[in-house]
């Protein structure tokens, strides 16, 4: 264990007031309003984890030859935190995104935060921006906590200075008007990962290539994007993992080393086994989910993951076909199970929330 470190506070000035906060609370969107305050952490090979600072929220100095600009080393988090009615603010299994952060950062060459670190620095911004918690009904404080290559050099090599920040914006319902099922673009020109690349990691790059397949979903009508693998198989939405139910109850979902490990996918397969429900992590093919569908051996398929915690699938199409999804009811149950602890409605019997 870590001692905990020492944060210089800097508070902002030019900090919103309660009122001007309460407007831009009202109907914040997703990800483009920010807190007053961010969180900083320098890593550099000489003196580890150093300096941490909360300060105002701003625009950062880096030089043009930062190693994250040229060669993209970089990674990512992202959890939300949940104003209770009693007033707590929570997040929801903050230390599986420290690991996670972790194993993104082994595979990026970069060093692990530890997860104490990484605990006390939500503590950190949370203790000075609180108050952006929204009260509203699924509304929440998403934080995004990330880490880049800030050494000033062209070689191609780990770099040997990194800086850590959180973030943190006000986030809305995900669907205005209840949930709806979405349509999923079948990308087969364009991977996602590859075996022994960075599928796994929560990193930039992943997000970049994705860019492109995700246009052309929206080109053809649909509003997300799914991966294959090299064999077919199934891997992941560009933000979401998959799940499909099966007609006898069975929820399976595709085991892959390029797919990202979702804390909402383990976290809802743990209910359902706790609801006695037979959980399959395994390879799904494109034909198994085709064939399943068509038989109505699968009876529902999901995806899941921070920003819309549940979201049901209403139809895969592809370059020559197009095929609607059952619709069921367990993956909105799931969803509220969830939701129910996450927001405190719920008893938390697992040790899931974390209060900040
Ligand atoms: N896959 C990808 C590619 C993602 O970006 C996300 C969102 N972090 C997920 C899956 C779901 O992960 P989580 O449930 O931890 O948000």
């Amino acid at each position: 264990t870590f001692a905990p470190l020492e944060f210089a506070v800097t508070k902002n000035l030019a900090a919103l007031s309660p009122a001007q906060r309460a407007e831009k609370l009202e109907d914040p969107g997703f990800g483009t309003v920010f807190t007053d305050h961010m969180v900083d952490i320098c890593w550099s090979a000489r003196g580890g984890w150093h300096r941490p600072r909360v300060q105002p929220y701003g625009p950062l100095s880096l030089s043009p030859a930062a190693a994250v600009l040229h060669y993209a080393q970089e990674i990512f988090e992202g959890l939300k935190a949940y104003r209770h009615v009693d007033g707590g603010i929570y997040t929801f299994r903050p230390e599986q995104n420290a690991l996670r952060l972790q194993r993104s950062a082994r595979r990026l060459a970069m060093p692990e935060l530890p997860v104490e670190h990484f605990l006390q620095s939500l503590r950190e911004l949370i203790a000075v921006d609180g108050a952006w918690v929204p009260e509203g009904e699924d509304q929440t404080l998403y934080l995004r906590p990330f880490m880049f290559a800030k050494e000033a050099f062209l070689g191609v090599r780990p770099a040997n200075k990194y800086a850590y920040y959180v973030i943190a914006s006000p986030a809305g319902s995900y669907f205005t008007g209840g949930v709806k099922p979405v349509s999923i673009w079948l990308s087969e020109n364009y991977a996602r990962a590859a075996r022994g690349g960075t599928g796994a990691a929560k990193t930039g790059g992943n997000y970049a290539s994705s860019l492109l397949p995700q246009a052309e979903a929206y080109e053809r009508g649909c509003d997300q994007v799914v991966f294959l693998d090299d064999d077919g198989n199934v891997e992941e939405l560009g933000g979401m993992n998959i799940v499909f139910v099966k007609k006898d109850g069975t929820l399976v979902t595709p085991a892959s080393d390029s797919i990202l490990d979702g804390v909402t996918r383990n976290s809802i397969l743990e209910l359902a086994r706790t609801r006695g429900l037979a959980v399959e992590k395994r390879p799904v093919s494109l034909g198994e989910w085709r064939e399943g569908v068509a038989s109505g051996d699968i009876t529902e398929v999901f995806a899941c993951g921070t920003a819309a915690v549940v979201t049901p699938i209403g139809s895969l199409k592809a370059e020559g076909f197009e095929d609607a999804q059952p619709l069921g009811e367990l993956g909105l149950s799931l969803r509220e199970e969830l939701t129910d602890i996450q927001y405190g409605r719920r008893e938390d019997t697992r040790g899931w929330l974390y209060r900040l």
